[in-house]
């Protein structure tokens, strides 16, 4: 879920282009970097001797050669289908193999790295039911602490659920602007249960409980739902609909106000 607030994105692109915070910045790629042989030192030299198609095709593969930064997975957009379907459970018994502990530490850096506060393995393209999550002091930080509050926000430490089964407790909701990695550029008020209770496997394969309230409660259900195929814009509240940068223009006439809510509609 990427939930960098309005005055720290606006002072962030303003003053750090390159700054790793930006989330209009552009993910690097191996795909991307094949495409631009001609930034490789070796790519003139190549060209004069080949065809050109194919020059293409080997500076690029030059260019993998030296490519010395790790790679990430992309973050998946929303029209792929693997962000629309149900994702698959875990084995347990394939937990502590290679392969899942691999994408468990893919998403985590590809999480940090975007930078969002939480991610699910759909979003790198794994239709596995497993999601991951972590709040800290300073992306908290950068919010205005008024809106801190009203979210109830506090950092938690990095969590990794497989096979989380989402229950809401109580009936109390909240309405706020979210948005998601993998529809970037955009923002939606979505009304979400103020209280849940997750169960599921940790990436020991260990069962794992979490009591979440306010913010945290919210990342999970966002990140829950990815798992289900649905995103935040199947669920927002119709007319919040809107661009990072006009996220401070206010709401249309008649719309509900923001905040914590006591009744819940469903
Ligand atoms: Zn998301």
């Amino acid at each position: 879920m990427e939930v960098i607030p309005r005055m720290t994105l606006r002072i962030l692109l303003l003053t750090f282009p390159q700054n790793p915070f930006n989330p209009f910045r552009a993910y690097p790629q191996a795909r991307t970097r094949s495409f631009q042989p001609q930034t490789h030192p070796l790519s003139s030299l190549i060209i004069k001797r080949h065809q050109r198609s194919s020059a293409r095709v080997r500076a690029g593969w030059l260019s993998g050669l030296v490519q010395t930064k790790p790679d990430f997975p992309d973050i998946t957009k929303a029209g792929d289908p693997v962000l629309h379907e149900p994702a698959q459970e875990v084995r347990p018994e394939d937990i502590l193999s290679e392969r899942i502990q691999k994408i468990v530490d893919d998403m985590i850096k590809v999480m940090r790295k975007a930078p969002g506060v939480g991610l699910a393995a759909p979003q790198i393209g794994v239709p596995l039911r497993i999601i991951v999550l972590e709040d800290t002091k300073e992306f908290i930080g950068y919010v205005p602490k008024e809106e801190i509050k009203a979210q109830d926000r506090r950092p938690f430490d990095l969590l990794v659920i497989i096979n989380p089964k989402l229950e809401m407790k109580g009936n109390k909701t909240a309405l706020f602007f979210e948005g998601c990695l993998s529809v970037d550029g955009f923002r939606a008020v979505v009304e979400r249960s103020l209280n849940v209770k997750v169960n599921g496997l940790d990436r020991d394969g260990k069962p794992v409980e979490v009591d979440a309230s306010g913010w945290q409660a919210r990342i999970l259900q966002h990140e829950c739902d990815h798992l289900d195929g649905t995103l935040y814009v199947d669920k927002m509240v119709q007319r919040s609909f809107r661009t990072v940068e006009n996220l401070d223009l206010p709401l249309p006439n008649g719309f509900p106000k923001l905040g914590v809510r006591n009744a819940s509609k469903s």
